[in-house]
Parts: C-alpha cells; sequence; structure tokens
C-alpha cells in the first residue's frame, strides 16, 4: 500500500502518563517525529492523562526529558486531554442523541457476575448489553436521581468492520464479538478510545502511527469515526518490539525505560540511530545513519510487519562507535557530568573541564558508555589511591626488588626537565635492560604504583596528564606500602 502524503502530514505521540516511558513508547514517538519531519510535517505532543486513577507523578517530565534528549522536538502539545473534558462531553452527548452510545447503569459486581458466568461458559467475556435498551425515562429518572452511570458505545452486533492498516493492510473484526466499550467513566472522564479519536480528529492528524497492540482497539475507532461522520485518519500500527528471547520486550531484559539508557551513559545519538533500526531499516545492510540521514529516508513503506528484537550488544556496538566519532571537546562536554556524578563523594567538585579533556584523549577510544568512565578515570581525581600492597607484585617480582625499581623510577622521574610522554619513556624505558626487569613487570609494577588499578590507559600518557606532583608522590606512596 502506498503511503497517501498528498495531504498535510500532522503525527502526534500520545503517551499515557501512567509510567516512565520505556524504549518501545519512546520508538513510537522517533517514528511520528522521523515521518512528520521527512514530510516537513507537524509533530504534536498529547498527554492522555483522562485515566486519572493510573496517572503516576513525575511521569509527564519524565517523557518531555527523554523527548529532549533524544532531540524530539514537537511542534504543538504538550496538550493535555485533561484540560479538555468539555470536548468529549459534547461529543459523548452528540453520540447518545443520535442512539450510538447509552448510559448503562450497571454495577461492578453486577458486572463481575456476568463475566464469571461467561467464564463459566467458555465464552469471551463482554457487556451483555443489559442497558442497551432502557426506557429514556427511566434513564432520566435514574440519571436525576444521581445514580452512577458509564457511556457505552452501541455497538453494531451483526457484520464487519475493516481497519485499513498501513503496515498490516486490511484487518477485518466480526463486530459480534466486539464489545460496547465504554467511552465515558461514571466519574465524567471520557475512556482512551473517545477522547483519542475526538482529539485525533480535532486536531486534524493525518496518520496515527502506533504500537501494533492498539490494533485491536481500532475497529472500535473506525466506528467511532464514523458515528461522528468524520474520516478516519491513515493507520499504521508499528511492529512490536521483543527480547532476545522473543518475549516481549520487559524490564528483565535490561533497563527499558529512555531515563534509565541515559544513566547508563548512552549517547543520545546511539539510541537515536538504534531505535529507528526497531522495525524500520534502510535496505539490509546499513546499520550507522544520522539523524539527518534517517530524516531524509524514513518512509512507511520500510517498517516492517514483523516484531523488531532488541538487540542489546548491537546498541553497545553502537553507543561505542557515536562515542569514538566524537570530537574531544565534545567527548569531554559529555563526559563530564557522568564522571562528576560516579566519583566518590571525596573528590571535590566542580571538575576541571581542561583536565577531563585530557584524560578524554586516554579513554575515548576504549569507552563504551559514558558511566564507566567515573570507574574507568577514578585515579586520576582522587588525592590517595588504596589497594594492597601485593597487587605491586606481578609475577615472578619480590618486595625488594619492586622497591629498587620504584626507588630508581623516582629518582630518574623526579629529574626530568619537562614532563611529557617522551621524556619520561626515555628515561624509564632503558631501567628494563638496567636493572633486569621485563617490560611487562616494570610497566606492571608502575601502572599499579600510578594508578592503583592492574588495568589502565597506556603508562607514560598517563603518567604525562597526572602530573609530576601527584605521580611522584604516588610512587613514593607504593614504596612506603611495600615496607609496610
Ligand atoms: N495513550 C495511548 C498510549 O499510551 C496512545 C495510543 C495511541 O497512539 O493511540 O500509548
Amino acid at each position: 500500500m502506498a503511503t497517501d502524503i498528498s495531504i498535510d502530514v500532522r503525527v502526534r505521540f500520545a503517551p499515557s502518563p501512567t509510567g516512565f516511558p520505556h524504549v518501545g513508547n519512546i520508538r513510537t514517538a522517533l517514528f511520528n517525529w522521523l515521518f512528520a519531519r521527512h514530510h516537513g510535517g507537524v509533530f504534536i505532543l498529547r498527554i492522555e492523562d483522562t485515566d486519572t486513577a493510573r496517572r503516576v507523578e513525575g511521569a509527564v517530565e519524565s517523557i518531555t526529558d527523554g523527548l529532549r534528549w533524544l532531540g524530539l522536538d514537537w511542534d504543538e502539545g504538550p496538550i493535555f486531554q485533561s484540560d479538555r473534558l468539555h470536548l468529549y462531553q459534547d461529543g459523548i452527548q452528540t453520540l447518545i442523541r443520535e442512539g450510538k452510545a447509552y448510559y448503562c447503569f450497571c454495577s461492578a459486581e453486577r458486572l463481575q457476575a456476568v463475566r464469571e458466568e461467561q467464564m463459566h461458559n467458555h465464552l469471551p467475556p463482554r457487556y451483555d448489553g443489559h442497558c442497551r435498551n432502557l426506557e429514556e425515562t427511566e434513564v432520566q429518572r435514574r440519571l436525576a436521581a444521581g445514580e452512577p452511570a458509564v457511556v457505552r458505545f452501541m455497538m453494531p452486533q451483526t457484520g464487519d468492520t475493516t481497519v485499513a492498516d498501513l503496515i498490516r493492510g486490511d484487518v477485518t473484526f466480526n463486530n459480534a464479538v466486539l464489545n460496547d466499550y465504554v467511552l465515558m467513566k461514571s466519574d465524567g472522564y471520557p475512556t482512551y478510545h473517545l477522547a483519542n479519536v475526538i482529539d485525533d480528529h480535532d486536531m486534524r492528524i493525518s496518520h496515527v502511527l502506533r504500537a501494533d497492540e492498539w490494533i485491536s482497539s481500532t475497529p472500535l475507532h473506525v466506528m467511532l469515526y464514523s458515528a461522528f461522520g468524520w474520516s478516519p485518519p491513515v493507520f499504521a500500527h508499528l511492529p512490536m518490539i521483543l527480547g532476545p528471547d522473543k518475549a516481549k520486550l520487559s524490564k528483565r531484559h535490561g533497563a527499558t525505560t529512555i531515563g534509565e539508557y541515559r544513566d547508563q551513559g548512552y549517547l543520545p545519538e546511539a539510541m537515536f540511530n538504534f531505535l529507528a533500526l526497531l522495525g524500520w531499516s534502510l535496505d539490509d545492510k546499513t546499520d550507522l545513519l544520522t539523524r539527518d540521514q534517517l530524516v531524509q529516508n524514513f518512509s512507511l513503506e520500510r517498517v516492517g510487519k514483523t516484531a523488531a528484537v532488541f538487540n542489546k550488544p548491537k546498541l553497545d556496538w553502537m553507543n561505542g562507535v557515536y562515542i569514538r566519532g566524537l570530537s574531544p571537546e565534545e567527548f569531554a562536554a559529555r563526559a563530564l557530568p557522568y564522571i562528576e556524578r560516579d566519583l566518590p563523594a571525596s573528590v571535590s567538585r566542580p571538575l576541571d573541564i581542561e583536565y577531563v579533556a585530557r584524560i578524554g584523549t586516554l579513554v575515548q577510544e576504549r569507552a563504551k558508555s559514558l558511566a564507566e568512565l567515573g570507574e574507568l578515570c577514578g585515579f586520576f581525581f582522587q588525592e590517595e589511591l588504596s589497594y594492597p600492597a601485593d597487587m605491586l607484585l606481578p609475577k615472578g617480582l619480590e618486595a625488594a626488588r619492586a622497591k629498587e625499581i620504584l626507588a630508581a623510577v623516582l629518582v630518574l622521574c623526579s629529574s626530568s626537565q619537562e614532563w611529557t610522554v617522551e621524556n619520561l619513556e626515555t628515561l624509564v624505558r632503558p631501567l628494563c635492560d638496567s636493572m633486569e626487569v621485563s617490560t611487562k613487570q616494570l610497566f606492571g609494577l608502575l601502572r599499579v604504583a600510578t594508578t592503583g588499578r592492574s588495568a589502565a590507559p597506556p603508562l607514560f600518557e598517563t603518567m604525562e596528564v597526572l602530573g609530576r606532583d601527584r605521580t611522584l608522590s604516588r610512587l613514593a606512596h607504593a614504596i612506603r606500602l611495600l615496607d609496610a
């Protein structure tokens, strides 16, 4: 099916603030945004907050933060459905007047009993139509008496409803199995279905791009459009996202909210690229696409029908690629807040960006995430290192020898005129011969003495960045440690 884009593209991301946005929600936002930007259309942020019982404190902020972090800017909104209740009330009155919706006074207990009976008889659970044909006078009397009532859609009981989906093709539903869905709750708040359809119409939404799980609600939506006498938008239900075990992506597959990925040190551009490929592809081989390339190439024709698998190792790989692609200045600027967050409290802040930049040149190539830098680079910032003395004794090196070597290095380095990689290396390397120690042992010893770690960035570069005072005092500290 071809995408009908002869109309102005207006799309929306319409999350419910019932939790923090997970990557699936954000993938929906991203596809809408890419589609809007590709067609020079409008991207709207609409907060579907009419389910007051399930509202979660802070959810809206985490949605807007997540979108901003990825650079998904919206042209209109955020529009809150809770500010527009009058629209839904008007809509429901129209439907009631025209006999397309009706008041239902059934109590929760009655509905429960009906459900149990249906289950007992192996029938699908659905409303039994008890209030469908109440006399108007009875309805008015019960409403006037203040009896709680919901409003239900008068679902046709025969025939089919076909949803024309751009991705899935035509999907046909038998009306007889559909429910008389609740459109308005007894507290006067609309359900998702009513508010969603009224808003999509009111906001002149041209294309509804949303998660696959909503397809079963779509026949009702199609009928609502027709009940109002409106033409529906184009529907495109996006493929599900699965974990590597082919189960629906969930918490147990690792971090799933977008904020967690940010906290774990993923770059937004890596996440952007990665999410764009969850259900869309340029071809069968291209993985790395910039934001501009994605905007330029995005099309619904290339959204797949089959579920996408969330491949975390691929995300990690991509993150490394994007980290290596940053300019050194950019890397330092991005790394700084993470390092500041992750260093022990004893390190004084704010950190010096120049110093961070110098460290950055040593670690950028190897970093897979910004959140590992605090751990990886902590020794650059700590005043005192703490490590056990025997770390200074690589295999085959005795404490006395290690001390001699450290003392020799200390003397040599103290004499260095300029504290540069070249000078340090020229001074220290010959010790291998003169003191008959292997490079591996010598470097291993010095690495631990200067960093407190057995794995660290290249030795002389590290010493240069640490600077003369820090390096020398660490060497002296190591000697004392071996004395003890
Ligand atoms: N509020 C729904 C959600 O949370 C919106 C679904 C739709 O886009 O229609 O996903």
